[in-house]
């Protein structure tokens, strides 16, 4: 991912790097997978230093569509319980989506320096979470959706995305992203989400990288695949400077 140094940074963590032992190695980031606290905290530690960041703001994500916006500086990490996305004008707070194989979605307002960060499986996709946070930045920064750049990190590739049970589970307006039998394109349906939102196509920008398939990430998919399902969690933070 970028690191735009000028108005903000932007960095999404691969498994490396941390003091997790197995199947949490290496750097585990969330409390919330069975991995001992110590060790995570270590682990936010280090990805702070790297980013020069001094307060991680996060969330234990429930699949949900509530948006937490904060006007505060912190003056401590915070992790919050039920919410799936992040907003703040305030620089220096990093803003941290725990993921492994759902999308972290960024958005940035550079002409009012205002951020987000979403967290998008396939329930948020549903849900329009992309949507209800473009509008709410539009409500509390003015933010202009026109203006708004959005970045997807890695996340579950269509050559991963298998939903045996789409018909119950996903709106019919998917289905024009099935790239085979009950695979989707989830990265292709989060930009249509943003466009029809009022983003600019060439203001979104997508990593290509499946999780799934890269051993380099955390996977629930490929965790599931290999054992119980039992992995550790990447993240992607953004943060004004
Ligand atoms: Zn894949």
């Amino acid at each position: 991912m970028s690191n735009n140094k000028e108005a903000f940074t932007l960095f999404s963590t691969d498994r490396s790097g941390g003091i997790s032992d197995p199947p949490f190695q290496s750097l585990n980031l969330s409390y919330g997978v069975g991995d001992t606290a110590t060790a995570v905290t270590e682990n936010r530690e280090r990805l702070k230093n790297h980013l020069d960041i001094q307060y991680l703001l996060s969330t234990r994500q429930v699949h949900g569509d509530d948006i937490f916006i904060t006007d505060n500086k912190p003056t401590k990490d915070l992790e919050l319980v039920g919410f799936d996305a992040l907003m703040t004008d305030i620089p220096a707070i990093g803003l941290m989506i725990q993921q492994a194989d759902c999308q972290a979605v960024t958005l940035f307002d550079p002409l009012h320096s205002a951020i987000a960060a979403i967290h998008c499986g396939w329930k948020g996709s549903v849900l329009q979470i992309l949507a209800k946070t473009v509008r709410a930045m539009k409500t509390r920064y003015n933010s202009a959706a026109s203006k708004l750049h959005a970045t997807i990190s890695p996340s579950l590739g269509p050559c991963c995305a298998e939903f045996k049970n789409h018909p119950t589970e996903l709106p019919s307006s998917f289905l024009a992203f099935q790239v085979k039998e009950n695979y989707f394109n989830f990265l292709n349906i989060s930009e249509m989400q943003l466009i029809d939102a009022g983003l600019k196509k060439e203001n979104i920008s997508i990593s290509g990288v499946c999780t799934s398939c890269s051993k380099d990430y955390f996977s629930y998919r490929r965790a599931r695949r290999e054992g119980k399902g039992q992995t550790g969690r990447c993240a992607t933070v953004i943060a004004l400077r």
